[in-house]
């Protein structure tokens, strides 16, 4: 919410009570007018908040998918599962990102979270790579190129949120 809309709710607050002051000191009987108005300016103060908190939050809540991280080159990160132990590969167009990002694994589907900055393990990476799967961010158009390591890209693969913008259902496959 912002600050100019909190004022003008404050301001419309404001009014409406000294509306119903002057109601109820001088009898104008308009008591059902105030409170009918009441009920609109809260109703319409959540629905606002509601609309605006559906693509600002970033969902943190969740057990972390990712173990470790390993730079080869150019934005390609290796992440092991804590669920499945299996590794997965995220190649990205835009530089570091800030942001969690909520995702499936790869490799199994469990959901999970990618913090700002992982801790990184050395491990063996298997030669097999699964297909790649494409993303888009509807907003920062930044893209992600996803695949599994040693076994098949699990079909019903999503990303929850940007890991560049942080907004949350902006990737789109392409
Ligand atoms: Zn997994
Ligand atoms: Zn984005």
């Amino acid at each position: 919410m912002s600050l100019f809309k909190n004022i003008l709710f404050l301001i419309l607050g404001f009014f409406l009570i000294i509306f119903s002051f002057y109601d109820i000191v001088y009898d104008l009987g308009l008591i059902v007018i105030s409170i009918v108005a009441y009920f609109l300016l809260i109703f319409f103060y959540i629905y606002l908040n509601l609309r605006e908190s559906k693509t600002k939050t970033v969902p943190v809540d969740i057990d972390i998918v990712e173990e470790f991280e390993k730079t080869l080159k150019g934005g390609l990160y290796h992440f092991k599962c804590q669920t499945c132990d299996g590794f997965f590969a995220i190649k990205k167009s835009k530089g570091d990102n800030k942001q969690y990002v909520k995702m499936t694994c790869p490799d199994c589907g469990s959901i999970g979270v990618i913090p700002p900055n992982p801790s990184t393990i050395e491990d063996f990476i298997p030669e097999k790579k699964s297909i790649k799967a494409n993303f888009k961010c509807e907003i920062c158009n930044e893209r992600l190129t996803i695949w599994a390591e040693g076994t098949e890209l699990y079909k019903k693969l999503h990303i929850f949120s940007c890991p560049y913008c942080g907004k949350i259902e902006t990737m789109k496959k392409v």
